[in-house]
């Protein structure tokens, strides 16, 4: 046999993998079906490559989720659990260290997020290429796209590729990505291996996504910023995700921006199994915080002061004492109050549905952006069929399956490219 190991897929975690195996004298053969390996890692982070964030681990583990792991069955639970082995061997110092080793200084910025210290995601890509390329060990064939895993008695004896051709080998590494961004390549053509092999494969969902809603979003709205606001996720009156205070901005079908992407992990799958379902019964809802900073209480109390300090004024235009200019059509929609009136003949009950609003601007979530929008998947390969030790399937001997094409998901902050990175690295490490 000509190689010790073949990768299948030239992502964050086939790069890593192929570099690891190359370092420990294995010869590797890395196929990637794209014209370029990398796509996806250099337009990480729009292009700046948030790699890894420096939390601890205990603090890691709650952003990663798994549908299957255990028996929670809630993202950001179980998932940063089952990766607790690979990240004791290879975490994010770890990995700042192998790329700062190659000569990539990196940065961290707020909230942990750390990038390399160029600004380019590019040089994360051609610190792992660079050294493939350089290696005598490793060949890497690009527009090969692998078709099928070859076993025999349960062990892998090669890949065949959509040319036909067939590649013998007893260690394949399947590093094909999940759904997310197919233009980079990554399609699911590693599900259908896995599957066809006795995977199973947990029903995929776009995460990290924007989230489409009922109501009609103004024009205004479309694109602006809001600050400092607060959303949270209910499916009927439970709460099921509460953000941290941040950023969110409006598309013409709905939510978009750093908070909404958070929230998108924990309502993508309810959305999507209602959608499939056919059924009407949307019941989860997103409430908006525009004053996360008061209680209702507290924000009461200011709009009392606010309605008898300024009594004369027109509701339509008092409304900006509480909220940008974009804001004021929704609110008007939404709050049935004539917007003629003047402050002082607001009425308590007014006050306090315009109180409540404030506190939770709803919307009726309907769906999520396509995949096409999607930062990454949520499913895949289910955890319980592969060894967390090693990523070797529990089904095939020699098979190892690594990144985003595992059950595994998480927050944004760097934790999805460290996923990537260090099941690349176990799965090597073992081989
Ligand atoms: C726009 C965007 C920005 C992101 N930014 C960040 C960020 O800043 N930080 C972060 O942590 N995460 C980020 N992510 C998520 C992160 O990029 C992914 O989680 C990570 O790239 C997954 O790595 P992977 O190697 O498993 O899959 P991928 O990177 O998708 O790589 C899979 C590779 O396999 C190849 N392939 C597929 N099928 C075959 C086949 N049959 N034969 C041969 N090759 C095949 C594909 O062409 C591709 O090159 C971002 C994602 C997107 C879409």
């Amino acid at each position: 046999m000509e190689y010790d190991v073949i990768v299948v897929g030239g992502g964050a975690a086939g790069l890593m993998a192929a570099v690891v195996a190359a370092e420990r004298g294995k010869r590797v053969l890395l196929l990637e079906k794209m014209d370029q390996c990398g796509r996806k890692l250099r337009i990480t982070g729009k292009g700046r490559c948030n790699l890894t964030n420096t939390a601890p681990l205990r603090e890691t583990l709650p952003h990663i989720g798994s549908s299957t792991a255990g028996t929670t069955k809630k993202p950001g639970q179980d998932g940063g659990v089952w990766l607790r082995n690979a990240y004791g061997r290879f975490f994010n110092r770890e990995l700042m260290d192998f790329f700062e080793r190659r000569g990539v200084p990196l940065v961290e910025e707020r909230g942990g997020r750390v990038f390399p210290a160029s600004g380019k995601a590019l040089d994360i890509f051609l610190a792992l290429i660079g050294e493939l390329e350089q290696s005598p060990l490793v060949t890497i064939r690009k527009n090969c796209t692998a078709k099928k895993i070859e076993t025999l008695d349960g062990q892998t004896t090669g890949v065949v590729l959509q040319n036909g051709d067939r590649i013998s080998c007893r260690h394949i590494i399947l590093a094909t990505g999940g759904l997310s961004y197919p233009t980079t390549g990554s399609t699911g053509a590693g599900h259908l291996m896995a599957k066809t092999l006795g995977h199973t494969v947990v029903d995929t969902v776009p995460s990290l996504v924007a989230l489409k809603c009922e109501e009609k979003i103004p024009e205004e709205l479309v694109s602006f910023q809001l600050k400092n606001v607060q959303l949270s996720v209910l499916d009927g009156d439970t709460t099921i995700y509460k953000s941290p205070i941040g950023e969110l901005t409006f598309n013409p079908d709905g939510l978009a921006g750093p908070l909404t992407l958070s929230a998108s992990r924990h309502a993508t799958r309810p959305l999507h199994s209602r959608n499939h379902a056919l059924t009407q019964s949307h019941n989860l809802k997103a409430l908006l915080d525009l004053k996360p900073a008061l209680t209702a209480e507290q924000l009461d109390r200011r709009l009392q002061t606010d309605l008898d300090q300024n009594g004369t004024r027109i509701f339509n235009d008092a409304l900006r004492l509480w909220l940008p200019a974009e804001l004021i059509p929704l609110a008007l929609k939404q709050l049935h109050i004539e917007y003629y009136k003047r402050l002082h003949q607001i009425n308590g009950e007014e006050r306090s549905r315009l109180g409540r609003w404030l506190k939770g601007v709803p919307f009726t979530l309907t769906g999520t952006r396509d995949w096409t929008e999607a930062i990454v998947t949520q499913g895949g390969v289910s955890l319980a069929e592969v060894n967390p030790k090693t990523m070797e399937s529990r089904l095939v001997k020699g098979l190892y399956i690594v990144g985003e094409l595992l059950d595994l998901d998480a927050d944004t902050g760097g934790y999805n490219l460290q996923i990537a990175f260090s099941t690349g690295h176990a799965a090597s490490e073992s081989l």
